[in-house]
């Protein structure tokens, strides 16, 4: 794909060098694709110290938002952008409220810098920030014991943190299961120690994490949690979970538990204040920048024909998906019983009118 993009002119970058060579946009020669991690970039509380390797989401941002506004400004039609805090998502799936913390505050700044942006710039322009979905089912409280709870939550516990989960459990997996146990555990301890700020470490968590390596990034998340009275539901995704994708203006994704939707002025999007469907975020974005989106998609579906492939039984499978008949849903669970779940003790009495 790089050399597909450099050969069809694109100016490319993959680390904190070469983008600092983008001067802050002004060096920018569009198109530019620039890939600046392998795969993800590193959660903001373990980036932060990273800052020489990886650039910021507000940095990312404020590049991509001079280069595009130096590109158009003789143009009528201005631009398009969206900026996504991503990683929110990955910490709410590992349950981890430290790692969280740290990338909604991250995504804060890239929402200030876009805001800052908009106020100097002569052209008008909206900015809308949504999610498409909540998850962890994240909750600022947990009963950790039978006793009645105090109406309590521990935040504190998050400043007193400067590591993922998920780095914690990399950096043992990496460089401890082939040394003794003692050793294992002196860094187990002393990473709860320096890395997360927990000294009240209980023998029994301590042995898990000896035990069950293959489970650490779980126990490092669950000992802050704890600590925290963070309280998860799961580690998928929670209710209100919406996956109709949507064109969109300027869109950062966030996730929030009944999903908010934020705009840089009520005026300009008077349109979005109240509840909506996600798809009318799409609408209003399409209606603000009056594009014709019909003839994009009809376009795309026309040029993505050429993706097209066969599945398992000969059928040609479109990268653009299927269109559901009404009685069928795309995932294929519509047989799927009403509840499945480990609770489950009674088979539905089907044609009986006991109730059960
Ligand atoms: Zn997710």
């Amino acid at each position: 794909m790089i050399a597909l993009a450099k050969n069809k002119g694109y100016q490319y970058i993959d680390d904190r060098k070469s983008f600092d060579g983008l001067k802050v946009g002004s060096a920018v020669e569009l198109p530019l694709l620039g890939l600046i991690a392998n795969t993800d970039v590193p959660y903001e509380v373990d980036r932060q110290h990273e800052d020489g390797i990886y650039p910021s989401l507000a940095e990312m941002a404020e590049t991509a938002l001079k280069a595009l506004s130096a590109a158009t400004k003789d143009s009528d039609k201005g631009f398009f952008i969206m900026i996504e805090g991503s990683r929110i998502d990955h910490a709410g799936h590992a349950n981890d409220p430290l790692a969280q913390v740290h990338e909604v505050l991250a995504y804060d700044k890239a929402v200030a810098t876009v805001l800052e942006f908009l106020e100097k710039d002569s052209v008008p322009g909206v900015m809308v920030s949504t999610s498409d979905h909540e998850t962890g089912g994240l909750a600022a409280a947990r009963q950790l014991h039978a006793a009645y709870p105090d109406y309590l939550w521990y935040p504190g516990v998050l400043a007193n943190g400067s590591q993922s989960a998920e780095r914690l459990a990399h950096n043992y997996h990496e460089n401890l299961l082939d040394k003794p146990k003692s050793d294992q555990k002196s860094f187990v301890t002393s990473q709860l120690e320096e890395a997360l700020g927990i000294y009240d470490y209980s023998d029994d968590e301590v042995k898990l994490l000896l035990e069950q390596p293959d489970i650490a990034a779980y126990m490092f998340a669950d000992i802050v949690s704890r600590r925290a009275q963070t309280g998860w539901s799961t580690h998928g995704h929670s209710g209100k979970s919406c996956f109709t994708q949507c064109s969109s203006l300027m869109l950062i994704l966030f996730p929030a538990a009944d999903v908010n939707i934020y705009a840089s002025s009520a005026k300009a999007a008077k349109d979005l204040v109240g509840n909506h469907e996600n798809t009318e975020v799409g609408d209003f974005l399409r209606n603000y920048l009056d594009v014709d989106v019909d003839a994009i998609t009809k376009e795309l579906k026309q040029k993505g024909t050429q993706f097209d492939t066969k599945g398992a039984d000969g059928k040609t499978v479109s990268w653009m998906g299927k269109v559901p008949a009404t009685e069928e849903r795309l995932d294929g669970q519509d047989h799927l019983e009403h509840y499945a779940g480990d609770h489950k003790r009674h088979k539905r009495h089907v044609g009986c009118d006991c109730g059960l």
